[in-house]
C-alpha cells in the first residue's frame, strides 16, 4: 500500500512506515499537483499546508485514511471524508505542553521587551533605561477556551503566582473545579485580565471573536496572546488597538490568511514596535513532533492493516 506524505514529519514516523509501506515524501507540493497524484494512494499524511476540501477527496479515489500530524482540522472536510469512509486521525494532546510553553516565551519577551532589546545590543547599542518591562506576578491572565492547552496555560501560570480567569462555554465547571481558576463571561474576562491568552478553536462562532468592540472593553495598556488562530483576532482592529496603545502588546504565533509554509507574510502588524510574531511554532519542539509523528503514523499504519479502530 502507498503513502504520501505532504509536509516534514519527525524522522521517526517516516522510518516506521517505510518499514512495512511504499512511502512518498512530497513537501508541499501545491494543490494541482497533489490533485494530479492522490489518485495514487491508499493514505495521505499532512499538516495544514494543503487543504483537503471536497474537490481534493474526490480526486483521491484510493484513498483509505487521514493523517493529520497534529491537532487543527480546520483544513480538512472531515464530514465530506467521513461520508466516503475515510477516517481522519489527528493527534489532540499532541502539541499540548509545547504551545503552552510558547505561550509563556511569547508573553515573557513581550513583558520585558526582549526581542527590541536583543536588536539594540545587536545594533551596537547599550542601555540599560530604555527597555522597562513589567512582571508577570499578581497578574491576571484571562485564557479563552480551557481545554487541554488552556488548563496547561493555567497550571504555568499559577507557578508564575497569576490568578488566572478563563471563559469557556463548553465545559463543565466541576472538571476544573480542583484547580486554581476561576470560570468567568467573556464580558469580564475582557474587563478584569491584564494578559489574554488565545486557546479555543476557530469555529463560525469564534471568528473575529475579538474585534473593535471586544479591544474597547479591555483594560488600557493589555496584552493579548493568540496561539489559537489568526482568524479569531481582528488584526485590523488589533492594529488600531496596537497604534493608540490600548493595547501594550500583541503577540501571536498564528496570523489571518496564513501563507503556505515557504510563503511570506505581509502586514502592518510587523512595522508595529510592540508586536512579536512566530511563523506558526507552537507545536515545533523536538519532544511534541516526535510524540506526534509516532502517534499519527501509528494510527494509519493500524487502520490500513486493519489492526485496530482509533479515535
Ligand atoms: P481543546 O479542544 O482541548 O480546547 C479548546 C477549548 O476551547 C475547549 O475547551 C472548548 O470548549 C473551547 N471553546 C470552543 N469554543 C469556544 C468559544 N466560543 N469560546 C471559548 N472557548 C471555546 O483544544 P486545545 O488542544 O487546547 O487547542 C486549542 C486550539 O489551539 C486549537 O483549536 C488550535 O486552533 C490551537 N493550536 C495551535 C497550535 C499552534 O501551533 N499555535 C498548536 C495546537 C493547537
Amino acid at each position: 500500500m502507498k503513502i504520501i506524505i505532504t509536509e516534514k514529519i519527525h524522522q521517526s514516523g517516516i522510518e516506521f512506515l517505510k518499514e512495512q509501506f511504499d512511502v512518498t515524501e512530497m513537501y508541499d507540493p501545491g494543490k494541482e499537483r497533489l490533485l494530479e497524484v492522490i489518485k495514487d494512494y491508499d493514505a495521505i499524511i499532512q499538516r495544514a499546508s494543503i487543504d483537503l476540501d471536497k474537490e481534493m477527496i474526490d480526486a483521491a479515489t484510493n484513498l483509505k485514511v487521514i493523517g493529520m500530524a497534529g491537532v487543527g482540522l480546520n483544513n480538512i472536510d472531515v464530514a465530506y471524508a467521513k461520508s466516503k469512509g475515510i477516517p481522519v486521525f489527528n493527534v489532540p494532546d499532541g502539541s499540548t505542553n509545547a504551545v503552552a510553553e510558547l505561550t509563556f516565551s511569547l508573553l515573557l519577551n513581550v513583558a520585558r521587551k526582549i526581542t527590541p532589546a536583543n536588536d539594540f545590543v545587536k545594533g551596537g547599542g547599550w542601555n540599560k533605561h530604555l527597555f522597562p518591562g513589567s512582571e508577570l506576578k499578581n497578574k491576571t491572565i484571562g485564557t479563552i477556551g480551557f481545554g487541554r492547552i488552556g488548563k496547561r496555560v493555567g497550571k504555568i501560570a499559577d507557578a508564575f503566582d497569576m490568578n488566572v480567569i478563563a471563559y469557556d462555554p463548553y465545559i463543565d465547571p466541576k472538571d476544573v473545579a480542583h484547580m486554581n481558576v476561576r470560570l468567568v463571561s467573556f464580558e469580564k474576562l475582557l474587563t478584569e485580565a491584564d494578559i489574554i491568552s488565545i486557546h479555543c478553536p476557530i469555529t463560525e462562532e469564534t471568528h473575529h471573536l475579538i474585534a473593535e468592540g471586544e479591544f474597547q472593553l479591555m483594560k488600557d495598556g493589555a496584552i493579548l496572546l493568540n496561539m489559537g488562530r489568526g482568524g479569531i483576532v481582528s488584526e485590523k482592529a488589533a492594529i488600531e488597538a496596537l497604534k493608540s496603545k490600548k493595547l501594550k502588546a500583541y503577540a501571536m504565533d498564528v496570523v489571518e490568511n496564513e501563507p503556505y509554509t515557504g510563503g511570506t507574510y505581509q502586514s502592518e502588524l510587523l512595522n508595529l514596535d510592540n508586536v512579536v510574531i512566530t511563523p506558526h511554532i507552537g507545536a515545533g519542539t523536538e519532544e511534541a513532533q516526535e510524540y506526534i509523528a509516532k502517534t499519527v503514523t501509528k494510527k494509519v499504519a493500524s487502520y490500513l492493516l486493519g489492526e485496530g479502530v482509533f479515535n
